[in-house]
C-alpha cells in the first residue's frame, strides 16, 4: 500500500477529519465484528450513539445523521439487532439522493502518525471523547448526568473498543474512581487525567509513535499557567487546566483541512 500523504497539522487544532473518521470506524468498523448485537453491548451502542446525537458538533448533515440513527436505534424493540440491519441503517438512505452523509474513509490529520501504524483511530477516540465531555457541560438545558459521558466511553470502550489491552486498562480506571465523579466539569478532568495516566504507562513503549513521544498533557509551551511548582514538585494547576480543555476541545477550534 502506499503511504498517506503527509498532512500538515498543528497540534493545538483539532480536524473535523479525524472526528468525522472516528464516527466511521467507531460505528462501522468496530461494529461489524459481531454478527448480532444484543444485551449488554446493545445497550452501549445505544448509549453511545445517543450521546453522540446529543453532544457531537457536526456538521448539519452529520448531526441529523446522528440523530436518525439514534431514533432507528430506540425503536428496535427487540432484544437483539443483526449486523446487517445495523449496516443498512448507518446508509440512512433516506439522506438520497444526496451524498452518504458518514464519511466511508479514514483520513487522520492531527491524529496521522509517522507510520500508518502509528496513532489514527485511537487517538481520534480520545479527542472525540475529550469533545463530548466539554460539550456537555456547555449544555443548555444542563441536564446532562456528570456520567452520561464517561458512561457511554466507558461501555463503548469495553465492548467495542478492538484494542483488548487498551479496554481492560481503561477499564480498570473506570472501575476505580469513575463513579466519585459528581459533576460534568468533574468529568473533563477525569477523563484528562486518566489519559495522562496512559500517557505515563505508554512513554517508551513499541506502540509511541517516535514523532509524536507521549508526554503529560498539555505541556508547558502549550499551557504555561497550566503548570505550577510546589515545594520542588510539579503539581497541576486544575482550574486552569479545565479552563484550557474547555477551549481547545471547543467547536471554535475545529479545522475543517482535507475534509471531504
Ligand atoms: P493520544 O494519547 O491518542 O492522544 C491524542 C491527542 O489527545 C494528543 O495528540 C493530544 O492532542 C491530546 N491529549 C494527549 N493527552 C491528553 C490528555 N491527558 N487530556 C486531553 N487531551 C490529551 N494503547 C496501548 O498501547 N495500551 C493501552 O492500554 C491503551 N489504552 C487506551 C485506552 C483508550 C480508552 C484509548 C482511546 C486508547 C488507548 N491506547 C492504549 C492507545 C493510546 O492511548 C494512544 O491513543 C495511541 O498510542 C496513539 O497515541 P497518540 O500519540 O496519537 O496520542
Amino acid at each position: 500500500t502506499t503511504p498517506a500523504p503527509v498532512r500538515h497539522a498543528d497540534s493545538s487544532k483539532l480536524y473535523m477529519a479525524d472526528l468525522e473518521s472516528a464516527l466511521h470506524y467507531s460505528l462501522r468498523g468496530e461494529t461489524e465484528r459481531f454478527s448480532v448485537l444484543e444485551g449488554e453491548r446493545l445497550a452501549a451502542l445505544k448509549h453511545y450513539v445517543t450521546v453522540l446525537a446529543k453532544y457531537f458538533p457536526g456538521r448539519p448533515y452529520v448531526k441529523n445523521f446522528l440523530g436518525s440513527l439514534d431514533t432507528w436505534l430506540k425503536n428496535q424493540k427487540q432484544s437483539n439487532i443483526s449486523c446487517s440491519a445495523l449496516e443498512e441503517a448507518l446508509k440512512n438512505k433516506k439522506n438520497a439522493p444526496k451524498p452518504a452523509v458518514l464519511t466511508h474513509s479514514m483520513t487522520w490529520v492531527g491524529c496521522q502518525g509517522s507510520k500508518p501504524h502509528f496513532r489514527g483511530y485511537p487517538c481520534s477516540l480520545w479527542t472525540l471523547f475529550h469533545l463530548l465531555t466539554v460539550q456537555a457541560s456547555k449544555y443548555k438545558a444542563r441536564t446532562a448526568e456528570p456520567l452520561e459521558v464517561l458512561g457511554a466511553m466507558r461501555g463503548y470502550v469495553c465492548y467495542f473498543f478492538g484494542c483488548q489491552t487498551c479496554s481492560k486498562h481503561f477499564e480498570a480506571m473506570a472501575a476505580e474512581s469513575m463513579n466519585q465523579v459528581k459533576s460534568l466539569d468533574e468529568a473533563i478532568l477525569w477523563l484528562w487525567s486518566r489519559h495522562n495516566r496512559a500517557n505515563a504507562r505508554l512513554a517508551g513503549d513499541l506502540t509511541e509513535d517516535p514523532k509524536f513521544p507521549k508526554m503529560q498533557w498539555p505541556p508547558p509551551d502549550m499551557c504555561p499557567s497550566c503548570h505550577n511548582e510546589v515545594s520542588g514538585q510539579h503539581v497541576w494547576n486544575e482550574p486552569t487546566v479545565l479552563h484550557f480543555l474547555k477551549i481547545h476541545y471547543s467547536p471554535a477550534n475545529i479545522y475543517f483541512d482535507y475534509t471531504e
